[in-house]
């Protein structure tokens, strides 16, 4: 089994109520990828940086055993973002947004990432993430997640690209924005109808519902008392989830499914336990698997 990941490989400027970051490691790729190695290997990567990345960056990703030959580097500077979140951490304000060399990749993929089976389409020009989906030879399962940016200014391809793929993940205010219907059940079926077979509305620390033809299931959250930053909670959720169903080889069986969104949400509260990819990068299995079992006797009943 093996997963490719395609996404943003960030440079992040983040603002909380417990502190800040400047141009930290981040982006989707990069918190989905770390996440994703905790459950299945190969990984690999598929992104752009520019000639500021440090290559400290490509050596953290290497020495967690991710393979980065998708990861190119070009003429230009590095996709930067930059977020502040008020005292309710569940919303966050975009400062800014600059593409810079992810404004033009157009990837190619070499010939060994073809054959990957699991894809996670992490958050990116849509356009883009369809682009990698041409090119892999025979996907076993395909995830998609986006953000209000892409919502707001690529709908059309964006749709386009939900058609295409097996599990769409969106937060509560996409999910609304999406399908302009404030109820989320009403609004989660609707995104059903845009073609994917399971829609994975995240919801923050009130955990997530998940949508699919057959059942729906409401997953709590890891219940956090060291949070200082939600970034990447969604692409650690993703990287977990589809890392867990990657794993265990049948991704259609509900067990697992239900097993791979706790595995996702195990993932997620690493991420917010501190700025940056640190926390998530030292998860081992054996804590991950205590987090699981903790979740399992909270919410039993
Ligand atoms: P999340 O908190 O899971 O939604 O993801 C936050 C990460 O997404 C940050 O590390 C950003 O670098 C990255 N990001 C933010 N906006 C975009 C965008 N428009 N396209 C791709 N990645 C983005």
């Amino acid at each position: 089994m093996s997963m490719l990941v395609v996404g943003s490989v960030a440079l992040d400027t983040v603002k909380t109520p417990f502190g800040e970051a400047e141009n930290a490691l981040g982006g989707s790729c990069s918190y989905a990828s770390v996440a994703a190695r905790c459950f299945v290997e190969p990984v690999a990567m598929v992104g752009v940086v520019g000639e500021d990345f440090p290559e400290t960056h490509v050596e953290f990703f290497a020495g967690r055993g991710i393979d980065t030959r998708g990861l190119t580097r070009t003429a230009g500077r590095t996709f930067r973002w930059g977020g502040e979140y008020g005292f309710d951490l569940n919303s966050r304000e975009t400062l800014f947004t600059e593409l810079n060399v992810f404004a033009d990749f157009r990837p190619e993929l070499p010939a060994e990432l073809r054959a990957f089976d699991h894809v996670f389409l992490a958050n990116i020009d849509p356009s883009l993430q369809l682009s990698v989906l041409d090119q892999i030879e025979k996907p076993k399962m395909v995830v998609l997640d986006t953000m209000n940016f892409w919502i707001d200014g690529a709908k059309d391809a964006l749709l386009e690209t939900i058609r295409r793929v097996d599990v769409l993940l969106l937060n509560d205010e996409e999910t609304r924005m999406l399908t302009g219907e404030a109820n989320l059940i009403k609004a989660g079926a609707k995104v059903l109808d845009l073609g994917p077979r399971m829609v994975i509305v995240k919801k923050g620390e009130h955990g997530s519902l998940v949508f699919t033809e057959d059942f729906l299931f409401s997953a709590p959250a890891y219940p956090v008392e060291l949070l200082f930053d939600p970034t990447g909670a969604g692409d650690s959720f993703a990287g977990g989830f589809l890392g867990s169903l990657a794993e265990s080889g049948d991704c259609w069986d509900e067990a697992h499914l239900r097993r791979a969104v706790i595995h996702g949400t195990v993932m997620a509260s690493y991420t917010v336990e501190a700025f940056g990819l640190g926390r998530l990068a030292e998860a081992d299995r054996e804590g991950v698997e205590e987090r699981f079992r903790a979740i399992r006797e909270m919410s039993r009943f």
